[in-house]
């Protein structure tokens, strides 16, 4: 991979997301305040639920984070251009670190929209593959962050090349981390060798892990040292290959058929 440029990163808590029941106005702030208690110095906010609650809530878990924790937001897609242009220039002055998927990910030409009529980073890059599909994201410069999973976006050695690309244009990489504890490790693995940002007040000069808080029974129980924060800090494991141990027994407990 090129040898290790860092052996810790920052995490920011993946969570906040709407519930069956209860007023989101009231439980998002109050979860958000919970990541900060537990050491977590950024956290990301679903949006995607009306432009004008989005703005509030927006609004509440600023206000219940304070002012020097990172926030960021991620529609996963629910808008489109116009309509998420509309929601970040209501929430551009909370400060937001970056706007995920404010618009389809096929939409390249909504994302540059989005891009040049914000101040905000949009962010995004979760559904799209292979050296193939980011040349023509950054050919295009429709993100200022992009965000390949390391695990379907065509693995470590396509993800390397990847964040290549991206240094090479001047764009940032974070990736976006989702399901078992073998994808978070694998993920920290290449995070390892990312090259560092440009600093700005938005977001962190070095790359930032998602660390996803929602529960999950299989994520953290198929490895045998379950890949931990201390005070929003991950220490990227050393152990050969992706640095882990598979708990074979619960594998074959979360077996089906
Ligand atoms: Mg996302």
């Amino acid at each position: 991979m090129g040898g290790p440029v860092r052996t810790e990163v920052q995490a920011y808590a993946t969570g906040l997301y709407r519930r069956r029941s209860g007023d989101p106005m009231q439980y998002l702030p109050e979860e958000a305040a919970g990541y900060v208690a537990e050491g977590f110095r950024a956290v990301k906010l679903k949006v995607g639920f009306g432009i004008a609650e989005d703005a509030a809530v927006t609004r509440a878990v600023r206000e219940a984070i304070g002012p020097d924790i990172g926030l960021m937001v991620d529609a996963n897609h629910a808008y489109d251009a116009v309509a998420a242009i509309k929601l970040g220039r209501l929430i551009e002055s909370f400060d937001i670190g970056w706007f995920e998927e404010p618009v389809p990910p096929e939409d390249l030409a909504g994302h540059k929209a989005v891009k040049a009529a914000l101040t905000i980073p949009v962010a995004s890059g979760e559904c799209e593959f292979t050296r193939f599909g980011f040349r023509e994201v950054l050919v295009q410069g429709a993100m200022d962050i992009i965000q390949p999973d390391t695990c379907s976006a065509g693995g470590l050695s396509e993800c390397k090349k990847i964040a290549d690309m991206a240094a090479a244009f001047g764009v940032r990489y974070n990736p976006h981390c989702w399901g078992t504890g073998i994808g978070l490790a694998a993920a920290l693995q290449l995070m390892g060798v990312l090259p560092t940002h440009t600093p700005t007040s938005l977001a962190p000069a070095q790359p930032i892990f998602e660390f996803d808080r929602t529960e999950h029974p299989i994520r953290q129980a198929i490895l045998q040292e379950p890949i931990e924060h201390f005070r929003g800090i991950v220490r990227i494991p050393t152990g050969p290959g992706l640095g882990i141990e598979i708990d074979r027994d619960a594998l074959t407990r979360f077996k089906a058929g």
